[in-house]
């Protein structure tokens, strides 16, 4: 069978995009191998009306409204490779060797992210370590925070980005580029402590950060905090298709999600990945499938 539209990923991106194909009659499969980038978490915010839903609730609750919509197919494979045949026409393979045929792909892979290298630090993150204040601000409000980052832009954005929840804040270089003197004095001035040293290890248990132990062997109480991390694509469809790359290095897609290549779509973190969030990844994929159908629509008549 010759499917409308294969959505890759089944995240907030993919299921937005399902929803609307769905509801337009598009024949579609939304491919997932159910690896969320959010996994590590127990509760999501900033989402109206889902405000604290745990990942697994909101799926559970995505996969039953689209349960309602006979052309979706909810395919729970990796899919391993997309080959663009004529004009428009994909062929998608699986894991499990299934192929299908399709006349136009959404990519909404999402991103994988890659923690600094200290020891332990994956047991907090999603749980007292995060990397988003928007999404997790909140719940730390006013509590002894560290944020570790990378370079010294980064230092002095989340420091000017956590105080708004917390000013008891320590800003951790973990032995990277150093803050210059302006910077510095600025984040001090505001009583927020900035070390340049490396982090030996963290403190705490169960996911509940107590402190921070630097390799000079001082060490300070923290209870949570943000960390600053590396991303990458979670597929390499963009290469495989030939897709540009935007300058945060997602793939390029213009408001209806179309990307370089034609027929060939992209939302949620695969395409945006600053601002990252559910919302704005729903809202993506939702702009992807009007895309596919007024593409299809023109095709058709
Ligand atoms: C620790 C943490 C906390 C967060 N907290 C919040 C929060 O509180 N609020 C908020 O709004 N956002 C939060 N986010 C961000 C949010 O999780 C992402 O912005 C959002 O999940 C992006 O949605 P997406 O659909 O683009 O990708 P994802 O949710 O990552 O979904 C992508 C899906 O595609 C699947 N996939 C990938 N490759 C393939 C393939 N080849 N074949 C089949 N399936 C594939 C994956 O398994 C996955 O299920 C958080 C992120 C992290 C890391």
């Amino acid at each position: 069978m010759r499917l409308d539209c294969a959505i890759i990923g089944g995240g907030p991106a993919g299921l937005n995009a399902a929803l609307v194909l769905g509801r337009a009659r598009r024949s579609i499969v939304l491919f997932d191998d159910n690896k969320p980038r959010n996994a590590v978490t127990r509760e999501s915010h900033g989402f109206i009306t889902r405000d604290g839903v745990k990942p697994v609730e909101f799926r559970a609750i995505a996969h039953q409204e689209l349960s309602k919509y006979p052309s979706i197919e909810i395919a729970a494979k990796r899919v391993t490779a997309i080959a663009k045949k004529g004009a428009s026409l994909f062929e998608i393979e699986t894991e499990t060797g299934d192929t299908y045929t399709a006349r136009t792909v959404i990519i909404a892979t999402g991103l994988k992210e890659q923690l600094p290298a200290i020891t332990e630090i994956a047991d907090y993150y999603g749980q007292s370590l995060f990397s988003c204040p928007y999404c997790d601000g909140w719940e730390q409000r006013d509590q002894p925070l560290v944020a570790i980052v990378d370079t010294a832009d980064h230092a002095f954005h989340m420091g000017m980005m956590v105080y708004q929840w917390s000013k008891d804040l320590a800003i951790c270089l973990n032995g990277g580029e150093a803050l210059d003197a302006e910077r510095e004095a600025k984040l001090r001035s505001k009583g927020i402590q900035v070390y340049g040293q490396r982090i030996q290890s963290l403190k705490g248990s169960g996911g509940k950060l107590s402190g921070v132990v630097f390799e000079d062997g001082a060490e300070i109480a923290r209870t949570g905090g943000f960390v600053t991390t590396k991303w990458e694509h979670s597929g390499s469809f963009a290469e495989q298709l030939g897709c540009a790359l935007n300058e945060h290095g997602g793939i390029a897609a213009d408001d209806f999600g179309r990307t370089s290549v034609d027929s060939v779509y992209a939302a949620g973190d695969a395409s945006v990945i600053v601002p990252a969030q559910l919302i704005a990844a729903a809202a993506g994929g939702s702009r992807a499938a009007m895309g596919v159908n007024a593409e299809l629509m023109h095709a058709d008549f």
